[in-house]
């Protein structure tokens, strides 16, 4: 059976236009995909079963089991912290938020380790933005900064940018001029037509110049700035400026270096400056698939979009102080169910060592790093793969995953729907 127009839960490209054959229960081929949606698809390490952790070793428990050791965790915690989120659906995110409010608990979403100074600099100033479609049909001049696509989002120039065709551009390899601005040389910065590379560091002060010269101000800058030199900041204005369609897309090595969510709001004002000239749009490249639906539901249902903290009773939000990092390295938390994400890769030494510290439930179809320290690990569906359910592509467009296998596992939706109800018998008796 060929099941066309599956979409990709791997980055938020989303790609919805992948083909799979299934064959006797097993995905045999993928079409469309790149190498990381073919692993996505076709990589099967998932547990059989929960388990739980015994002394050094494990045990293979039921599913009522696991929900039950999750739902007691809970209850008996202070301060429970709810985080992941972001390679689910939309639908199992609702059932956190609530779940996090019925508890007084914090929920917090990755973001708060990747884009949400992004977002912080958003809420400041708004966000000029636009649909993957209208720079696949307009753009003819994109800026890559900070990211490197073709490692982390590798369909994003081959669907939407550097070889997409679109409405208004006959021939894009022609007609598109690609920018990249980096700190090293990328596989990326190879296909630009002009690579701006700045020092460490220097993002603000080359974002401030290229701001400076698009104002007429730039006589007086230094000969160069942040190791670019001045012609060519003139240059890549001028390209901007002559650009009928520009589209900014910034990553991480934009967002987390120095100078944080100030140099997404410089890059934004920037994009404010082109605009006077032209039409220019800005867009961060979201990593997990589903991280901006994650956002979407946090600000939909409780007004903000990552470490929402319902200790009060009522929804509060300070990133620095309600974000999980934080609340694990003042070691507040005394219990964590982690849903849908690793920390355990990615989180500080300290964060760990407290994890560690106290009871965690990770709900995830595969082992992992975090599986390391957890208690008791519940394995679940893949959402579009064999399970349905919604997620924000990183232009904030809602796609509906679909389900291309049946293999009995229960979905994350399912799970944490059961922990839910659990819980709302012993607190709304
Ligand atoms: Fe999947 Fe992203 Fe590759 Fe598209 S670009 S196929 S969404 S991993």
């Amino acid at each position: 059976m060929i099941i066309k127009d599956a979409v990709c839960p791997f980055c938020g490209c989303l790609c919805d236009d992948i083909e799979v054959t299934v064959d006797d229960g097993k995905i045999v081929a993928v079409d469309n995909a790149c190498t990381l949606g073919n692993h996505k698809f076709l990589g099967d390490h998932r547990l059989p079963g929960p388990i739980r952790r015994d002394g050094d070793t494990w045990k293979d428990i039921r599913y009522d089991e696991a929900v039950e050791y999750a739902v007691d965790m809970l209850l008996e915690a202070d301060r429970p912290l709810l985080y992941g989120w972001s390679g689910t659906h939309g639908e199992a995110q609702c059932v956190g938020v609530h779940m996090a409010e019925l508890l007084r608990g914090v929920i917090d979403n990755t973001s708060s380790v990747c884009h949400g100074p992004s977002i912080l600099a958003i809420q400041e100033v708004g966000h000029p933005g636009c649909t993957l479609g209208q720079v696949k049909n307009r753009a003819d001049l994109l800026i890559y900064w900070g990211c490197n696509p073709i490692d982390a989002h590798p369909r994003h120039l081959s669907r939407y940018t550097r070889y997409a065709d679109g409405f208004f551009l006959e021939n894009a390899f022609r007609d598109r001029k690609v920018i990249v601005v980096d700190v090293r040389k990328t596989e990326t910065t190879n296909l630009a037509d002009e690579f701006v590379q700045i020092q460490p560091g220097a993002d603000y002060a080359v974002l401030s110049a290229l701001r400076a010269i698009a104002r007429g101000k730039g006589d007086a800058l230094p000969r160069t700035v942040g190791g670019v030199p001045r012609e060519q900041l003139v240059r890549i204005v001028d390209l901007c400026k002559k650009a009928k369609f520009g589209a900014v897309y910034f990553g991480l090595g934009l967002t987390m270096t120095r100078g944080k969510y100030k140099n997404i709001r410089n890059a934004i004002e920037l994009v404010d400056e082109l605009s006077r000239h032209t039409k220019f749009t800005i867009s961060a490249m979201r990593g997990h698939y589903n991280v901006y639906g994650s956002n979407e539901v946090n600000t939909w249902m409780t007004g903000y979009p990552f470490g929402i903290d319902f200790s009060r009773g009522i929804a509060f939000y300070n990133p620095g102080e309600t974000t999980a990092v934080d609340i694990l390295a003042r070691k507040e938390c005394d219990a964590c169910l982690i849903v849908a994400s690793d920390p355990g890769a990615h989180f500080p030494r300290a964060c760990i060592k407290h994890l560690a510290d106290i009871p965690v439930v990770q709900i995830d179809p595969y082992a992992n790093a975090t599986t390391a320290f957890c208690d008791v690990q519940i394995p679940v569906a893949v959402t579009g793969i064999d399970a349905e359910g919604t997620a924000y592509r990183m232009d904030g467009v809602p796609i509906r995953t679909r389900k291309v296998l049946s293999t009995g596992y229960p979905s994350d939706e399912e799970i944490l729907g059961r922990i839910y109800a659990r819980i709302q018998e012993v607190r709304q008796p």
